[in-house]
């Protein structure tokens, strides 16, 4: 059978890693969370003396960038790919709320895009790769055959990252992750490089009233359909 490019973007927290890790599980692909990636170079940036308060030393993060090495290596335990940053497993930090709220001034920067972008390219260059994130579809592979645009309202996705959250036992509020959520948001959909967007080829799923398994069946009927064309 014919290998494919999958490209999975949307919204924070919409269940696009989910359905994504499914459905490369699924079918034997590689998958790649590009926002780990983005998150993986953010707790560097915090590790590393690069904020200073809220603001960015830009100029240390460019000199640093070469530095960042990312990697992923699946868990068995989890049987989910684990995120390692040069060379140390940090997925548990790298979902934090302390990262969740400085990740997207981050991911807005020109060099880090284009640094993470390169990365991504090289991952899937012999195709077989499911990728999640915001410009997947748009920058990252523009010729995927087939692309995903994920969206549900926000109060269901604060509601799903909540429980997510509570459930890794972290101490977090509703109403603090709702609030990280639209400033994720707005960030990505107005920044200059490679805002959030739908391609324009791409299906749009809107995940509000589907459970996790009815998303799963979707998405595998429209990869069935892709690859049998
Ligand atoms: O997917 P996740 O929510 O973990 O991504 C974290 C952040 O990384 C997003 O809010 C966004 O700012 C950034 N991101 C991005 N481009 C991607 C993936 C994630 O800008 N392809």
């Amino acid at each position: 059978m014919k290998k494919i490019t999958i490209a999975i973007d949307g919204f924070s927290s919409c269940g696009k890693s989910t359905m994504a890790k499914d459905l490369a599980y699924e079918i034997g692909y590689i998958y790649i969370d590009s926002g780990a990636m983005y998150r993986a170079v953010t707790l560097y940036s915090m590790e590393h003396g690069i904020f200073q308060g809220n603001q960015i030393n830009t100029e240390k993060l460019q000199k640093e960038i070469g530095n960042i090495h990312i990697s992923f290596q699946l868990n068995p335990e989890t049987g989910r790919p684990d995120t390692y940053l040069n060379g140390i497993n940090v997925e548990d930090k790298i979902r934090s709320m302390e990262v969740a709220f400085r990740v997207s001034p981050i991911a807005a920067l020109e060099f880090v895009r284009k640094a993470m972008v390169a990365q991504q390219q090289e991952m899937g260059k012999n195709k077989g790769i499911v990728m999640d994130g915001r410009d997947i579809g748009t920058t990252v592979f523009p010729d995927a055959e087939l692309k995903i645009f994920v969206t549900a309202t926000p109060e269901i996705r604060a509601q799903r990252r909540y429980e997510e959250l509570k459930d890794k036992g972290q101490k977090v509020s509703f109403n603090e992750i709702l609030e990280n959520m639209r400033q994720r948001d707005f960030i990505d959909q107005n920044r200059e490089v490679s805002p959030l967007r739908k391609a324009d080829d791409a299906l749009l799923l809107d995940n509000t009233d589907m459970t996790i398994f009815q998303q799963k069946e979707w998405l595998e009927e429209q990869f069935n359909k892709v690859v049998n064309e």
